[in-house]
């Protein structure tokens, strides 16, 4: 299929001090997910189809903390979130602290599809999982030996969030967007949120306007970085009214990033695309994962003002 002009994917594997020994698996998750996520528009699915296939991909992955690979609370469990949001309609569906679920970008998608809510939130959403069949794995198989380890090293939440953003302890949320042929735009989050959270801690990844927004008047956004900041600022739908206002993709990403840095003391980063395929991936921490695809070309980085390019055709 031949897409129009428009049609781009852009990922993130989240915002933090990567250390050097996970830099290439980072960068090679992502690039995966986007050319996943493109390869879905090229054979003609929607920005929505898009950004879940990419985040699948980097929920099976287990550098990321989403899905497999995903950190664990303060009893040493996982608790996963996730939300995606449709910007033809503004339909949206989110879980939290969800367990057994290896891909819960999907499962919100069911709510969103399947119910007549937005949220469901731990026993509720896995009993929804279940009434509708979706596979669950056993939470075990969602863990790391990698991540056992570090939780074993890191034993409060404090502690958890100082070093998350700050220094390189721990590895992180992903989420995508997306513009279709059609310039309908779309947005997915996913994350195990902070390691050694409080039990039943909800960051904003799931929540609608902070963790992401999808709004075809205006782009589509999946933020990642310290989660209480991002719900202050509700970073999302903040980057989104900077672009109503006019501004392009990447300054008001960066304004909204430096608010939060200024305002609240936050750190993260952001994914954008608009309606008419502009994107931008920015950060405030050391380093982000991102890739995107855009007219045949990979673009891709991880340190600031990072920028390298690929031709696509070597991976699709
Ligand atoms: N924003 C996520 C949370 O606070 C974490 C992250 O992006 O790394 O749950």
């Amino acid at each position: 299929m031949n897409l129009k002009m428009s049609a781009v994917v852009v990922v993130h594997g989240g915002a933090w001090a990567i250390p050097d020994d996970l830099a290439k698996a980072s960068v090679d998750g992502v690039k995966v997910a986007s050319c996943e996520g493109f390869s879905v528009l090229r054979r003609g699915g929607s920005a929505l189809d898009a950004v879940e296939a990419a985040v699948r991909a980097l929920e099976e992955n287990t550098v990321f903390n989403a899905g497999h690979g995903a950190v664990l609370n303060a009893d040493g469990e996982v608790e996963l979130d996730a939300m995606i949001m449709d910007g033809r309609t503004l339909a949206s569906g989110a879980v939290s602290s969800v367990k057994n679920i290896a891909n819960p970008v999907s499962l919100a998608r069911a709510v969103m599809e399947k119910t007549t809510h937005i949220m469901l939130s731990s026993r509720g959403a896995n009993l929804f999982a279940e009434s509708i069949g979706m596979a669950t794995v056993p939470t075990d198989t969602l863990v790391t030996e990698y991540e056992r380890k570090e939780w074993e090293k890191h034993n409060n939440y404090l502690t958890g969030v100082m070093q998350d953003f700050n220094s390189q302890w721990t590895h992180d949320t992903v989420g995508a967007v997306s513009v279709d042929s059609a310039g309908n735009v779309a947005c997915a989050t996913s994350t195990g949120g902070i390691r050694n959270k409080m039990v039943g801690r909800v960051g904003d990844s799931p929540i609608i306007g902070s963790g992401g927004y999808a709004d075809n008047f205006s782009g589509a956004v999946s933020c990642t970085g310290h989660g209480e900041s991002i719900l202050k600022v509700t970073l999302a739908r903040l980057i989104l009214s900077h672009i109503e206002q006019g501004k392009s993709v990447a300054v008001s990403s960066q304004l909204s990033l430096q608010y939060m840095g200024e305002r609240v003391r936050g750190a993260g980063g952001a994914i954008v695309v608009s309606p008419s395929g502009q994107w931008a991936a920015t950060f405030t921490t050391e380093r982000m994962a991102w890739a995107a695809v855009d007219h045949d070309v990979l673009w891709y980085g991880l340190d600031p003002n990072e920028r390298s390019k690929e031709q696509l055709s070597q991976y699709i």
